[in-house]
């Protein structure tokens, strides 16, 4: 971060803290959040952690998550607190997303509130709001960004476990359990240390990989033997999956986390895509190897993005059309689909 002499003057006395994170959050984005809030309480500021949904029930175990306010259709009640709480905030901290569109409704606000804000992010092509930026495509996940920062303020030492468990858990799926080619050894530093602070690793990946519904484990049963389609000639893997079927499965949010990954460890597969119906639009995932750019194709077709190897894009089309869509891109990027090995 350029100015973080300056960022260190404004946290030097307490503040009114805001940090807010992306839509769906998933492990990175919501464990950045309550890991950063964690340290930011010890040093005397006031925190709210603010999602602009509901968050997975497999990330309920991090210290904090119980008093996130996360709005919802339900009630009106989190969204009227979260423009109270962006309004009396002086510093808005926006973890792991750079485009305000993210965080859907609360963009507005974020973008109208007077607090400094501090974005810390590792995607692709960021949208330029906040006065303080830490942004690093090349680093795996918001969380180790997290940790750079805390290790920046001096503050290394004020990382407890239940910190170093929230911080560990990002950084632990943003490399797909230290799999993907984003997984260098940087983030292996990061792991250690934080493990060295009181991660438990293998806690962490119980919590996070071995605590499925019975219902989450026949969706991905049913999905690989009824709903998974490979086209060759394009060495692109796809599911859908319709508003009834996830209804059938009782699907919560975070069931389908995981299950867009399976195409990928198809031989000869370099691009996997799930689809699903969310009532409101289609939310569309998307996962690549190598040198295919999954962000490309989100961004221009699909109203996303995300990183080069794995993005998100959403369709207002009905789940046919979206396939549909999909399927007649395809030769036009077959050539790029197929350099790889
Ligand atoms: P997922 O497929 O797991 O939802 O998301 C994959 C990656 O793309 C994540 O880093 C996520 O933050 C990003 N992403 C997901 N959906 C969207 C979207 O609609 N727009 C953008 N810009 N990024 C997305
Ligand atoms: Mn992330």
């Amino acid at each position: 971060m350029k100015n973080l002499t300056d960022l260190k003057a404004l946290l030097a006395s307490p503040r009114n803290v805001a940090i807010v994170t992306h839509f769906k959050p998933d492990a990175d984005a919501l464990g950045s959040s309550l890991g950063l809030g964690g340290y930011l309480k010890k040093k005397g500021h006031h925190v709210d952690v603010i999602t602009p949904s509901d968050y997975p029930e497999f990330l309920n175990w991090m210290v904090g998550s119980e008093a996130v306010i996360a709005l919802s259709k339900k009630s009106k009640g989190p969204e009227i607190k979260s423009a109270a709480v962006f309004e009396a905030a002086e510093i808005i901290f926006c973890l792991d997303f750079s485009n305000l569109k993210r965080i859907n409704e609360l963009g507005d606000l974020v973008a109208k509130a007077r607090a400094a804000k501090v974005m810390i992010d590792h995607h692709l092509e960021p949208e330029q709001f906040a006065g303080f930026e830490k942004w690093d495509v090349t680093a795996a996940s918001t969380a180790q960004l997290v940790y750079d920062l805390i290790d920046s303020l001096g503050d290394r030492d004020l990382i407890d476990p239940p910190i170093a468990n929230c911080l560990y858990a990002g950084l632990m799926t943003d490399t797909g359990g230290f799999r993907h080619n984003n997984t260098t050894a940087r983030e292996f530093k990061v792991a250690e240390e934080l493990t060295a602070l009181g991660a438990n690793p293998s806690e962490i990946a119980r919590l996070v990989y071995d605590t499925n519904s019975l219902g989450r484990l026949r969706l991905t049963g049913f999905v690989l033997s009824q709903k998974l389609t490979v086209l060759p000639e394009f060495r692109t893997a796809y599911m859908t999956l319709s508003q009834e079927e996830l209804k059938k499965f009782d699907v919560q949010t975070g069931d389908t986390e995981g299950l867009v990954n399976y195409g990928l460890s198809i031989k000869d597969v370099q691009m996997s895509v799930l689809m699903y119906d969310r009532g409101e639009e289609i939310k569309i995932s998307f996962r690549s190897l190598g040198a295919f750019s999954v962000n490309d194709l989100a961004r221009r077709h699909f109203e996303g993005g995300g990183h080069k190897n794995a993005s998100g894009g959403s369709s207002k089309l009905s789940l046919e059309q979206a396939l549909e869509k999909l399927i007649k891109l395809l030769p036009e990027y077959k050539e790029k689909l197929n350099l790889n090995s």
